[in-house]
């Protein structure tokens, strides 16, 4: 068989024989399989395409500030500041004075002042009630 007898794919001009070429309607086997192959698949190729900015840009829009809540645990926002009166805890954490202390309550911890530079960090779990001085403002 030489080279002459051969036809071109209707989809890629790749020379195929003359009996692909009828057993396929004028294209070569391999864009038969990519045509078979086409359609749904596709189709969900360029939905994934499309979604996919879309997803990083709600990830990006939603993800930072939620990561952040998650991560910081909203230390860095103050709900209340004050001097403590009583901190009732669930849990007593021992040989450590928290009554009258400079203390602020963020939303997962009370973060009393003990002195001496120490910082004690009482999870939201552990409070059972605390009580500010009067403030002055
Ligand atoms: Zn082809």
């Amino acid at each position: 068989m030489s080279a002459s007898e051969k036809l071109p794919c209707k989809m890629c001009g790749a020379m195929i024989r003359p009996s692909t070429f009828e057993q396929y309607g004028g294209i070569c086997a391999k864009c038969h399989h990519q045509t078979r192959r086409g359609g749904f698949v596709d189709s969900l190729e360029v939905l994934g395409a499309l979604l996919f900015p879309l997803i990083m840009i709600a990830v990006f829009v939603f993800g930072i500030p939620l990561g952040h809540y998650l991560f910081f645990g909203g230390r860095d926002t103050d709900l209340h500041r004050g001097i403590t009166k009583s901190v009732t805890l669930v849990a007593e954490v021992p040989n450590v004075e928290l009554n009258g202390k400079p203390a602020r309550v963020t939303t997962r911890y009370l973060v009393i002042e003990t002195g001496n530079g120490e910082t004690v960090w009482i999870p939201d779990e552990n409070v059972a009630g605390v009580e500010f001085e009067a403030q002055e403002r």
